[in-house]
């Protein structure tokens, strides 16, 4: 069953690794054909995340070009698969796929929910892989336990302000860090108690001063590279150094024996890791659309981007401007 569908549309692609210059809109680009157990989606908002920056510039491969960008988005199935159950054309979903800063993308159902009617338009879009990782670090990567010392890197960032609101749902003790004054006073207003300029501050000394000398349960850290020698010196023994991104590049090597002198975890855990399965997907999908729905959570949308303007996008996240989460209307 389907709708009339194009057979041509506009994507944001790359046909080479860079700068932010080599993002392209093609207004030629095929409009996917879903299999049986598929579904096509017409998208309204995508997300913009880091990672879009890590394919653009090469520092995660890409299958090959033209390579359309894009991980997570909105709209209204177009199309079903013959063996799909579960969704309907005229549904409106949410849903983690590639390709999304488009007009068309096949996705798969597993990773595809229904928008309950409540989120405003946009802010499942907004929600899914930000809200998603940073539930499922705090829940699988160390399980955060209320009274634990928790270190967030990066906390006005759009994952960022998703672990304050959730570190203060359990109960946790939060020290934030951010790059300037505006960024920490945002990660307040969601829940960090302990606030740390580390563009300006010695973070390790004010960390280990907060925590008495004892250090934090774990650092949740996507910047990477510029903050991964110090959090071995925060975290507390038996501490967990949980490494989900590279903002400011990637990790070097490092020597294992390292971790003994405090009986260290270091993990470097990924999404898709964690919701292999549907009844995993839908759980964590279903606890931040309640949070969003009870209002515990607040989800912060920095700016809704034309998707003409994917660009500037890009190059906003990149130069440390934003706060919270950046979409594309498609
Ligand atoms: P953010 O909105 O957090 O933007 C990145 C932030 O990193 C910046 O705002 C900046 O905050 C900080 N930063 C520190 N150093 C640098 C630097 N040298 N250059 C640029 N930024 C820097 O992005 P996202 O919320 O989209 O992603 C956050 C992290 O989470 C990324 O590393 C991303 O790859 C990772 N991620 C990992 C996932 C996984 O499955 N493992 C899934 C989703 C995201 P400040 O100015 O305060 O320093």
């Amino acid at each position: 069953m389907s709708t009339s569908i194009p057979t041509t549309q506009t994507a944001v692609q790359i046909n080479s690794h860079g700068g932010p210059e080599v993002v392209e809109i093609n207004t030629s680009a095929p409009v996917p054909t879903p299999s049986p157990t598929e579904l096509l989606i017409k998208n309204e908002f995508a997300g913009i995340n880091y990672i879009d920056t890590y394919f653009r510039s090469g520092l995660y491969p890409v299958p090959k070009f033209p390579y359309t960008l894009g991980r997570e988005a909105e709209g209204t199935i177009v199309s079903v698969g013959a063996e799909v159950k579960d969704f309907k054309v005229g549904d409106r979903i949410a849903y983690l796929a590639a390709d999304t800063q488009a007009e068309y993308t096949v996705a798969a159902p597993l990773h595809a929910t229904h928008i309950p009617e409540s989120l405003a338009p946009g802010l499942a879009a907004a929600s899914m892989i930000q809200g998603l990782t940073a539930l499922t670090l705090v829940r699988e990567s160390y399980e955060v336990k209320k009274g634990d010392y928790i270190l967030v890197h990066a906390a006005a960032g759009g994952v960022g302000l998703w672990l304050c609101q959730i570190l203060r749902i359990i109960g946790a003790h939060t020290i934030a860090t951010a790059s300037t004054t505006e960024k920490l006073e945002l990660a307040k207003e969601n829940g960090a108690e302990h606030l740390i300029n580390y563009s300006s501050e010695d973070w390790v000394a004010q960390t280990l001063k907060i925590t008495e000398g004892k250090g934090v349960a774990a650092v949740f850290d996507g910047v990477g590279k510029s903050t991964f020698e110090g959090d071995l010196q925060v975290l507390a023994r038996k501490g967990s150094l949980v490494s989900f991104g590279n903002a400011s590049g990637a990790v070097p090597p490092f020597a294992i024996a390292r971790l003994s002198a405090k009986n260290l975890k270091v993990l470097r855990p990924q999404l898709f890791g964690y919701i292999a399965t549907r009844e995993e997907f839908d759980t964590y999908t279903q606890e931040i659309f309640g949070w969003i729905k009870e209002g515990k959570v607040d989800v912060r949308i920095h700016k809704v981007y034309p998707l003409r303007d994917v660009r500037k996008a890009q190059e906003d996240i990149e130069s440390r401007k934003t706060t919270g989460k950046l979409i594309l209307k498609i």
